[in-house]
């Protein structure tokens, strides 16, 4: 008889609700190997016994065979003496310390649709279908290791079958925690606006659908959150649904019921096919066709539209009803953060809804829908939520102290460091809010108890007023504060495994800056552990502060008054658009100085420019000027642009845009059009990031912040910058926008301990 070994095996990362013990057993069982497997909190534990060879082959065949959707970040092995197992068993959960990887939410796979339409299948028609593959995670976890009963799936007893399937080692529900059925799982409910039962199950799913179809508002309980529903195709319903939401611009996203309806719509290419289908169903933005019966209040002036596929069994069924694609947007008033609980939701969408479509599985942590951007290629995630969050971003360095990083004040997200590992939480939102606030203090402490985290060091942007700034001051632990623009750049760097030094170029609206004015149109040259601002553009007033970004014709007066020394040489039409007593206030703000912070972003620089020329008199969502900018080029092909100076000799260098807004005055004039003066001004920003990168003499500049989630200006830079031989980065995981600050932080803290 051959000699008999015995192998241990430790395997880390994403390997839990993944199918990754019925694997292994699988695995084993075929090669006749003894021994067990079990999941702890770390990770996935084996032990078998067998002949070496076997052996061999047994640890060959894990990294290659792996399920689909899990992630293998470490596997070690070592061999011992055999103790003569008998069989190869599934074993229970051991405890340990909590660095498995808590899987996101994902997508219906193509199996459980299978059984959701097949009428004689015991889950035909049930909302609620899941299996190892697909399925709740983050929303219904509640604690490490990921059992059911560290669930909110604990209160449902699984039936006889279910639990059948639940044991089998060969079934494809084997250990699903949420596994259920309509006997044993959760059930739907259809509410009034009072909270009364209307239907129950199937027929309150037909009368949602039926609602739909009259153009009512469902306020659906979804995965991570509550959504807004209506038909897409509707123009009052979808008008009702802005007035009550107190929403009139921001586009809405759109649910298709396949991608064969998706592509009447939109253009849509390969990769972004890819990701609407993918196991993360994310909202990806298309471009989308020329004929139009979708009402035009979905994504008023805009040639984009979001669109994502049903994400659960749920939405399937309803769409699967319509003939019509639905708005769906996150259940809440604008700049709030989504609801999760039925009773919540009644109170604060009851006078938005005028249905509510629920049930009894609680939803853990709001998790919105992810949003998505084809971008040079590449896919770059906009918003991170569901289906991507809490999927740590791997650094090429570490840290042995735990950071907390609490993130930005808009979009924001917070995040942990462990060893390599930073786990960003899902986008949370704009911190102006109490539900908001409440909202970012129950995801600290649920993703630091997910983890069992405990933060030795916190770091926090250096604007004081920023909420997230005064709870990290609050915490009585060593604190680190980063410059804003600093921390994107870093983002960016992470996202990138790239190291310093760098150029650094961050653009955005708003971020405070070292010389206590508001930057956001800033060159940083990184080195190792700091940064030089070493060019900027020229600051000008933002008369009234807030009021200018919600106005942006006050940032044309004020950039156009320092053009032309006098606000009474302005002669651009927009002017007529302005009440008087308005125009009069703006002028005495500017000439006196009063209420006018300084600011030298882009960001504003964009919407200053997209009013000068008679676009977005006012708006209502942080960055409408520069998509509306971006937007007007269309499909134009112009190498023109602007004249412009750079100014000085030691750093920082100034970026005049005297020139460039001299332009514009005289195109407007001349009646060029909007789309060649919107494109012209793209163009020049490229060039002046060409000229600054020649000057700073390093070969890797990092695109990040806000601006960069604009398609035109990301990928001419990118084009450009490669023509020029410098080597271009820009985000992809992790947002340019504020939802990635929170990594850059991370990044600053380990730097900083070095
Ligand atoms: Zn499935
Ligand atoms: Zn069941
Ligand atoms: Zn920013």
């Amino acid at each position: 008889m051959k000699q008999l070994k015995r192998l241990e095996i430790i395997i880390k990362g994403a390997v839990q609700g993944v199918g990754f013990r019925p694997f292994i057993y699988r695995l084993a069982t075929e090669l006749n190997l003894k021994g067990w497997v079990n999941n702890s909190a770390s990770g996935v534990f084996i032990e078998v016994e067998g002949t070496p060879t076997i052996l061999e082959q047994f640890l060959a065949r894990i990294p290659q065979e792996k399920p689909p959707i899990s992630q293998i970040n470490s596997l070690e092995s070592s061999w011992l003496d055999p103790v003569d197992y008998t069989s190869f068993k599934i074993r229970h959960s051991s405890s340990g310390e909590k660095t498995a990887i808590v899987l996101p939410d994902l997508s219906t796979c193509s199996d459980c649709l299978q059984e959701v339409f097949a009428p004689n299948n015991r889950r035909y028609l049930y909302p609620f279908t899941n299996c190892t593959n697909c399925g709740p995670r983050y929303t219904i976890i509640e604690e490490l290791p990921y059992d059911r009963p560290h669930t909110t799936m604990k209160s449902f007893t699984m039936c006889e079958s279910c639990q059948a399937e639940y044991e089998n080692p060969l079934d494809r529900r084997f250990h699903a925690q949420p596994n259920a059925c309509p006997l044993c799982g959760p059930r739907l409910q259809l509410w009034d606006q009072k909270g009364e039962i209307l239907a129950q199950e199937n027929d309150a799913l037909n009368l949602s659908i039926n609602a739909l179809k009259e153009g009512k508002i469902l306020a659906l309980k979804g995965l991570g959150g509550f959504q807004l529903l209506v038909n897409g195709r509707n123009r009052e319903s979808v008008q009702q649904l802005r007035q009550r939401k107190h929403r009139p611009h921001k586009p809405f996203a759109l649910m298709y019921s396949s991608l064969e309806a998706i592509k009447q719509d939109c253009e849509i290419n390969e990769l972004e096919e890819q990701l609407l289908t993918s196991p993360q169903a994310p909202i990806v933005l298309l471009k989308r066709k020329n004929h139009l019966h979708l009402s035009p209040e979905i994504t008023p002036n805009n040639p984009y539209l979001g669109v994502m596929l049903p994400s659960t069994p749920l939405h399937h069924l309803l769409l699967h009803n319509l003939d019509f694609p639905i708005v769906a947007t996150s259940g809440n008033l604008a700049g709030e953060p989504i609801c999760i609980d039925e009773k919540e939701a009644l109170n604060r969408l009851k006078n938005i809804a005028d249905l509510f479509l629920v049930h009894n599985r609680p939803i853990l942590r709001p998790v919105d829908d992810s949003v998505v951007r084809v971008m040079a290629e590449r896919d770059m995630i906009i918003r991170r939520a569901r289906g991507y969050a809490p999927f740590p971003i791997t650094l090429n360095t570490h840290s042995l102290t735990n950071i907390l990083a609490v993130g930005g004040h808009l979009k924001n997200t917070i995040a942990i460091l462990k060893n390599n590992q930073v786990f960003i939480s899902q986008h949370i939102g704009d911190l102006s809010t109490a539900e908001a606030l409440k909202s970012f203090n129950q995801v600290m402490e649920s993703l630091k108890g997910l983890y069992d985290f405990e933060p030795e060091i916190i770091v926090c942007d250096a604007h004081p007023d920023y909420l997230s700034s005064q709870y990290a001051k609050g915490q009585n632990l060593p604190i680190i504060t980063v410059q804003h623009h600093y921390a994107h750049v870093l983002s960016c760097l992470a996202n990138n495994n790239l190291n310093a030094p760098v150029l650094g170029v961050a653009w955005d609206g708003t971020g405070y800056g070292q010389d206590q004015t508001i930057w956001g149109g800033e060159f940083l040259l990184v080195r190792d552990n700091n940064y030089e601002r070493i060019a900027h553009f020229r600051p000008f007033k933002l008369p009234g502060g807030d009021k200018a970004v919600k106005d942006p014709r006050r940032i044309a007066l004020s950039i156009l008054s320092e053009v032309l020394g006098d606000t009474n040489q302005i002669k651009l039409p927009f002017l007529e658009t302005i009440e008087s007593k308005e125009l009069n206030l703006v002028k005495q703000m500017l000439s006196r100085n009063l209420n006018t912070p300084i600011i030298s972003s882009v960001g504003r620089l964009f919407d200053g420019v997209a009013a000068m020329i008679g676009m977005c008199q006012n708006i209502t969502f942080e960055g409408q000027g520069a998509m509306a900018l971006e937007y007007a080029i269309d499909e134009l092909k112009t190498e023109k642009t602007y004249p412009y100076q750079i100014k000085g000799i030691n750093y920082p260098l100034i970026i005049d845009w005297q020139l460039i807004i001299e332009g514009i005055i005289e195109d407007n004039l001349q009646k060029i059009s909007k789309q060649e003066i919107a494109a012209k001004f793209h163009n020049t920003l490229v060039e002046i990031i060409i000229d600054i990168a020649q000057k700073s003499h390093k070969k890797n500049i990092i695109l990040t912040g806000g601006c960069f989630q604009n398609k035109y200006l990301t990928e001419r830079a990118i084009l450009r910058l490669r023509q020029e031989k410098f080597a271009p980065f820009w985000h992809h995981t992790v947002p340019p926008n504020d939802g990635g600050i929170a990594l850059g932080q991370i990044m600053a803290g380990i730097l900083q301990k070095k």
